[in-house]
C-alpha cells in the first residue's frame, strides 16, 4: 500500500506539547495529523494518506449517521528507554477488524495494509509517543466507517478507513485500586447471533444506559450477563473479566457474544506459562456469589488495552450484593508481567512486540 504523506503546516509547538505530555488524560488531545484510506467496489483500497488533523465534511445523508455500519479497534504505541517505538501485537487487531469487517458487511482491510498504516501514523507523530513514566503511552483508534450518502440499509459502496492517535496518561492517577461493579439485570449487551463479538460502536451504544444506571448506584462500571437466561458473565462494557480460584484455576467467560479482547488472549497464554490452568466456559452469577462466600475465588480482574489490567472489587446487584475478593497477587503480577514487556522490561519470549520506529 501507497502512502502520501502531507505534512502539517501548524504543527503544535514543543513546549504546547511538553505540557500535553506531562498530563495527557485519555482521548483529549489529538495529534498533528491522520491516516485515511478509500474504498470503493470497482477500485478496492486505493489513496491512502496521512493529512494533517481535522474535522471531516460529512453529507448528512451519510449511511453511518443512521444505520451505524462502524467498526473500530484500540490499541497503544509505547515508548522504550532507548527511545524506540514499539506497539503490542499489532497484526492481532487488524485481524479482529476483519473479523469485525465481515460481521458489518465491510470489505476487509489486510493485515499488513491495516499495520502499516498505523505504523505509518506512529512514524509521523513519533514526537507524540510519551516516555514511559507513569506508562504513558499513545493511544491509537483505526476505524472505517460507511461514507457513502445514501439512505438504504445495504452494505455501503463507499467505505472510509481511518486512523487517529491520542496521548493517553496512566489509567489509574493515584495507585491502583479494584473497580467497583454493577449487574445489570435489565440491559444486555448483546446477543446470539448479534454483534456482540465484533468491535462495533453500536455495542457500545447498547451499554450506555446501563453504564449510567451503574454510576447512579455508585458503581464505577457494569456487569453484562447473557440474554437468554440473565446468568451467565459476559463481560464490562470493555473489559473481558477473569476469575482466579484458591487451588489456582482461572476461569474467564467463553468467546461468542463476548468482545475477543487481545489482553484477554495474551492473558490466557501468559497465565499458562506461569503454571495454571484456564477454563474458558459458562460462569454463571450463582458461581460468582457462592466463590466468594466460600474463599474458593480468591480474585477477580478485569482486562482491555485501556486499563491493562485492573483488580475487581465488589459487585452491587438488585438481588444482593457480593464482597470483593480477598487477594490481588496474582493480578497484579499478570499486570506487572504484561506492562513489563509492552514497556520493554520484560524479555520478549512469545514475540509479542512490535518496532515501529
Ligand atoms: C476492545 C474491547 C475489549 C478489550 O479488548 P482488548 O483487545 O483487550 O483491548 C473488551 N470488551 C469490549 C466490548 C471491547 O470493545
Amino acid at each position: 500500500m501507497q502512502i502520501s504523506t502531507t505534512r502539517s503546516e501548524s504543527p503544535v509547538d514543543d513546549a504546547r506539547l511538553a505540557e500535553i505530555l506531562a498530563d495527557p488524560g485519555f482521548g483529549t488531545h489529538f495529534t498533528d495529523h491522520m491516516l485515511t484510506v478509500e474504498w470503493t467496489p470497482d477500485r478496492g483500497w486505493h489513496d491512502a494518506r496521512i493529512t494533517p488533523y481535522g474535522p471531516l465534511s460529512l453529507d448528512p445523508a451519510t449511511a453511518v449517521l443512521h444505520y451505524a455500519q462502524e467498526t473500530f479497534e484500540g490499541l497503544k504505541a509505547y515508548r522504550h528507554d532507548d527511545g524506540s517505538i514499539w506497539t503490542f501485537r499489532p497484526e492481532q487487531n487488524a485481524s479482529r477488524m476483519m473479523r469485525s469487517s465481515r460481521r458489518l458487511a465491510f470489505p476487509e482491510l489486510p493485515v499488513e495494509d491495516f499495520v502499516a498504516c498505523v505504523d505509518a501514523l506512529v512514524e509521523v507523530d513519533q514526537r507524540w509517543v510519551p516516555d514511559s513514566s507513569g506508562e504513558k503511552s499513545l493511544y491509537l483508534r483505526p476505524f472505517m466507517y460507511a461514507s457513502e450518502k445514501f439512505l438504504g440499509v445495504r452494505p455501503s459502496q463507499h467505505v472510509t478507513f481511518m486512523v487517529i492517535a491520542s496521548p493517553a496518561g496512566a489509567y489509574f492517577k493515584g495507585g491502583i485500586k479494584p473497580v467497583t461493579l454493577w449487574l445489570s439485570e435489565q440491559f444486555t449487551r448483546a446477543g446470539r447471533g448479534g454483534m456482540g463479538a465484533a468491535k462495533t460502536g453500536g455495542n457500545y451504544a447498547a451499554s450506555l444506559a446501563a453504564q449510567r444506571e451503574a454510576i447512579e448506584q455508585g458503581c464505577d462500571q457494569v456487569v453484562f450477563l447473557d440474554d437468554q437466561e440473565f446468568r451467565y458473565i459476559e463481560e464490562l462494557g470493555g473489559m473481558n473479566l477473569f476469575f482466579v480460584h484458591a487451588d489456582g484455576r482461572i476461569v474467564t467467560p467463553a468467546t461468542g457474544t463476548i468482545l475477543e479482547g487481545i489482553t484477554r488472549a495474551s492473558i490466557i497464554e501468559l497465565a499458562g506459562s506461569l503454571g495454571h490452568t484456564v477454563e474458558e466456559r459458562k460462569f454463571s452469577i450463582d458461581e460468582w456469589r457462592e466463590g466468594v462466600a466460600s474463599g474458593a475465588i480468591t480474585e477477580i480482574f478485569a482486562c482491555g488495552t485501556a486499563a491493562v489490567v485492573t483488580p475487581v472489587g465488589s459487585l452491587k446487584s438488585p438481588h444482593g450484593d457480593v464482597a470483593a475478593p480477598a487477594g490481588t497477587d496474582l493480578t497484579m503480577r499478570i499486570r506487572e508481567e504484561l506492562v513489563g514487556l509492552q514497556f520493554g522490561h520484560r524479555e520478549d519470549t512469545h514475540g509479542w512486540m512490535h518496532r515501529v520506529v
